[in-house]
C-alpha cells in the first residue's frame, strides 16, 4: 500500500468575491516526485494549495489523485485518500502537549501498534519532538513548531504531502533542516507539493517547479533549469 499516485490539476480557478487569486492553473505532481510552486507574496500560492484541499471555493476542470476524482471530496476526507496538508503558519495547538498534537494528526486511524510505530518514526525523524513530547506546543520555537506541524501531518501516513511555506520565519540553519526533512520524505517515496517564497530551498527540494505571478503560471521547468534562468535568478534568488 506504499504505491504513490499522481495528482492531476487542470483548470483551477479561485475567486474571493471580485478578486481572482488563481486563474486556470494546471499542473501535476507525478507519483513519488516533489513539485514546487514559487512566487511572491500574494501570487496565489496559498490559494492554490487550499483549493486543492477543498478549503476555499474553487472551480476546477480536473482534480484527480490516481483514479480518485477529488473534485467533490470534502477537505476533511482528503486525509483518507492519504493526502496530508501542512498549513502556512503551522497552526499547532499551542495549549496542548507536543504528543497530543501528534496524536491528533492520527485521528483517522485506530490507535494500535501501527500508529505507535508511526509515532516512533516521527520521533526518530524529529528527535527534538521526542525530547519535548510533554511540553506545550506553544512553548516550542518556530522551527520546532514547523517540525511538529510536519510530524502531525505524517501521523496520518500520507502518500502526498502539501506544504505551505515551511521555511517561513526560520533562520537559514533551520531552513537547512527543513530541506533535509523534505529530501528524506522524498527518499521514502512520498510525493510533495511545496509552496514557497524561498526559491533556493524549493529548487533544492524539488525536481520541477511552477513560477506563479498574479495567479497564473509565469514559467515552468525543471528545478535545475529554473535555478539557472537569468530572470529567475534576478527576481527570485536576488542574484
Ligand atoms: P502569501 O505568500 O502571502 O501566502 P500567496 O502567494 O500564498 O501569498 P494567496 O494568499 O493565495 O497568495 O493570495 C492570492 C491573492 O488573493 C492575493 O491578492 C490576496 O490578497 C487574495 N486573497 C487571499 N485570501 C483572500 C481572502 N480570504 N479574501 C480575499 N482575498 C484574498
Amino acid at each position: 500500500t506504499k504505491t504513490a499516485q499522481a495528482l492531476t490539476v487542470e483548470g483551477l480557478t479561485v475567486h474571493y468575491g471580485g478578486v481572482c487569486a488563481v486563474r486556470d492553473l494546471s499542473f501535476a505532481v507525478p507519483a513519488g516526485e516533489a513539485i514546487g510552486v514559487i512566487g511572491a507574496n500574494g501570487a496565489g500560492k496559498t490559494s492554490t494549495l487550499k483549493a486543492v484541499m477543498g478549503l476555499v471555493p474553487r472551480k476546477v476542470g480536473t482534480l484527480r489523485y490516481g483514479d480518485v476524482d477529488l473534485s467533490r471530496v470534502h477537505a476533511r476526507a482528503m486525509v483518507r485518500h492519504r493526502i496530508g496538508y501542512v498549513p502556512e503558519g503551522r497552526h499547532v495547538f499551542a495549549g496542548l502537549p507536543v504528543e497530543k498534537n501528534l496524536l491528533l494528526g492520527a485521528y483517522v486511524r485506530k490507535w494500535n501498534a501501527e500508529t505507535r510505530a508511526t509515532l516512533a518514526e516521527v520521533y526518530e525523524m524529529f528527535p527534538v519532538l521526542g525530547e519535548m513530547r510533554g511540553r506545550l506546543a506553544g512553548a516550542l520555537s518556530g522551527g520546532q513548531q514547523q517540525m511538529l506541524a510536519i510530524g502531525r501531518a505524517l501521523m496520518a501516513r500520507p502518500r502526498l504531502l502539501l506544504l505551505d511555506e515551511p521555511s517561513m520565519g526560520l533562520s537559514p540553519k533551520l531552513v537547512e533542516e527543513i530541506l533535509a526533512v523534505l529530501l528524506r520524505l522524498r527518499s521514502e517515496g512520498l510525493s510533495l507539493l511545496l509552496v514557497e517564497q524561498n526559491a533556493k530551498l524549493t529548487f533544492e527540494a524539488t525536481s520541477s517547479c511552477l513560477v506563479v505571478e498574479n495567479g497564473e503560471v509565469a514559467m515552468r521547468g525543471t528545478s535545475a533549469q529554473l535555478r539557472h534562468d537569468p530572470q529567475v535568478r534576478r527576481i527570485y534568488l536576488g542574484l
